[in-house]
């Protein structure tokens, strides 16, 4: 998300025109989050989201009559006195999330071929799980739950707290591999715990081990799944900016950010409306903010630079509705992997077999002993869709894409799925 604030001491007659104090670009959940709570705090939002849908990854849909998550599968650090919940709990919207925790001792289960490791919540329980399997590991797990804690103790926002940049900057410099080699020395253990980089799009050399540390530590505090849709939190969270008197705008989808006398006075949207604030802030990704920036303060350079810097890999998600009871309900994720190198899709990409799965159970509520559908995570190369980054198929784009990408999306289903099948048939033994 990006903030960009300006002085008020220019505000001419425009500005004196809206109503809106701050502007919000993106209806995701950080828009959301932060139009909530701004609102709850007094100020006048606006939330444009280019969407019908609201939520961006945050969403969820029905295929057969059964619920599906577009991403969020899951979520920490809910449990009272958590980071999550205390601010859903501000936001009196705790008791609005239907939530069910995931197994105490197993909120994901890695699984390299035959082996299979619980990753438990608690950072007592966290070590014990594992100690089982490496117990000449147990202290190394010792260290490595206290550098996660010391890691996140260094985001003041994390831990609800005010503080500075350079608190944080003492500890972003660690690549996952530098600190991961450092803390534990027994390889396939390093492998289990960061099993799930599914999570955070991972890669050893360049994901710097923060990232690591502030997803893996809000799952060991807690793990919950939201059992009606993640889409109520984006459908709370809207509720709460309009009683405070905001607006989420859907449908709206802003082209231009536009600067006047050295600070950011509008931004223009593809229907030709324009929106005054006196603050706006960004929840798109950098580089198409940067390019909807039309101003002089931002140097060429600097928007040539972040529109170069490399993406995460791609991710395919297929959704597979079930016969009724035919494949038990796990109360946790699995992340497989085939072969024992959580890392083989980044090494040596293949679209036609990847290696690593995440594996996401919906419980049948007729059958709460057997899952109604799973969701199914594999990386893909941003490649393979490339000839297609500029098309849409949206209700507002009104647009399809050509039979060509119909065809190549189906292909992409269609070989991830039957690599996972040899998976699915032998699911009931686990
Ligand atoms: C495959 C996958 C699985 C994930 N699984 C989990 C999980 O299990 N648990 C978890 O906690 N997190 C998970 N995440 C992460 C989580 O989904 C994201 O962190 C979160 O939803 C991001 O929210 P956001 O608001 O920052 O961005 P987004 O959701 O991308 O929202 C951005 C919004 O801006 C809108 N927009 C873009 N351009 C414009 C424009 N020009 N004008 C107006 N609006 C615009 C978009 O339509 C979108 O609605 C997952 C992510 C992915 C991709």
């Amino acid at each position: 998300m990006i903030s960009i604030t300006f002085n008020f001491s220019n505000l001419n007659c425009f500005e004196l025109q809206t109503s809106s104090d701050i502007v919000i670009v993106g209806g995701g959940l950080g828009g959301l989050l932060c139009g909530a709570l701004l609102a709850k705090e007094g100020k006048k939002v606006v939330v444009l989201e280019k969407n019908k849908q609201l939520g961006g990854s945050l969403q969820s849909f029905g295929v057969d009559g059964k619920l599906f998550e577009s991403a969020v599968h899951y979520m920490g650090s809910l449990q009272k006195g958590q980071t999550l919940f205390k601010i859903f709990n501000y936001l009196d919207i705790i008791d609005s999330i239907s939530l069910k925790r995931l197994d105490l001792d197993c909120f994901d289960q890695i699984i390299f071929g035959n082996k299979s490791y619980a990753l438990a919540q608690g950072y007592e329980n966290f070590i014990e799980t594992l100690s089982v399997d490496f117990p000449h590991q147990r202290e190394n797990l010792v260290n490595y739950i206290r550098e996660i804690k010391t890691v996140c103790s260094h985001f003041p926002l994390y831990n609800m707290r005010m503080g500075s940049l350079s608190e944080k900057l003492k500890v972003t410099h660690f690549s996952l591999k530098e600190k991961m080699e450092a803390l534990i020395s027994d390889n396939d253990l390093r492998q289990i715990l960061v099993g799930n980089h599914l999570l955070y799009a991972g890669n050893y050399e360049s994901t710097p081990f923060y990232i690591h540390a502030l997803i893996e530590n809000s799952y060991i505090e807690s793990s919950w799944k939201c059992q009606m849709g993640s889409i109520q939190i984006a459908k709370c969270l809207q509720e709460i900016i309009h009683q405070n008197g905001g607006q989420v705008l859907r449908n709206k989808q802003v082209t231009n950010m536009v600067e006047q006398n050295g600070k950011l006075d509008h931004v223009e949207t593809s229907d030709n409306e324009t929106y005054f604030a006196k603050q706006f802030i960004s929840n798109v990704h950098p580089a198409y903010t940067y390019a909807m920036l039309d101003s002089k303060m931002v140097k060429p350079i600097t928007k040539k630079r972040i529109q170069a810097t490399p993406n995460t890999p791609a991710a395919l998600m297929i959704n597979i509705s079930l016969h009724p009871e035919s494949i038990l309900y796990r109360n946790h994720n699995i992340y497989l992997h085939k072969q024992t190198n959580v890392w083989l899709d980044f090494q040596q990409p293949n679209d036609e077999n990847p290696n690593s799965f995440g594996i996401f159970f919906y419980q049948d509520a007729q059958h709460p002993k057997y899952a109604r559908g799973l969701s199914i995570l594999t990386y893909m190369a941003g490649e393979t869709f490339r000839e297609w980054e500029h098309t849409f198929h949206t209700t507002t784009s009104g647009q399809k894409r050509d039979m060509a990408y119909e065809k190549r999306r189906r292909h992409s289903q269609a070989v991830s799925s039957t690599r996972f099948q040899a998976y699915c048939r032998g699911c009931r033994k686990l």
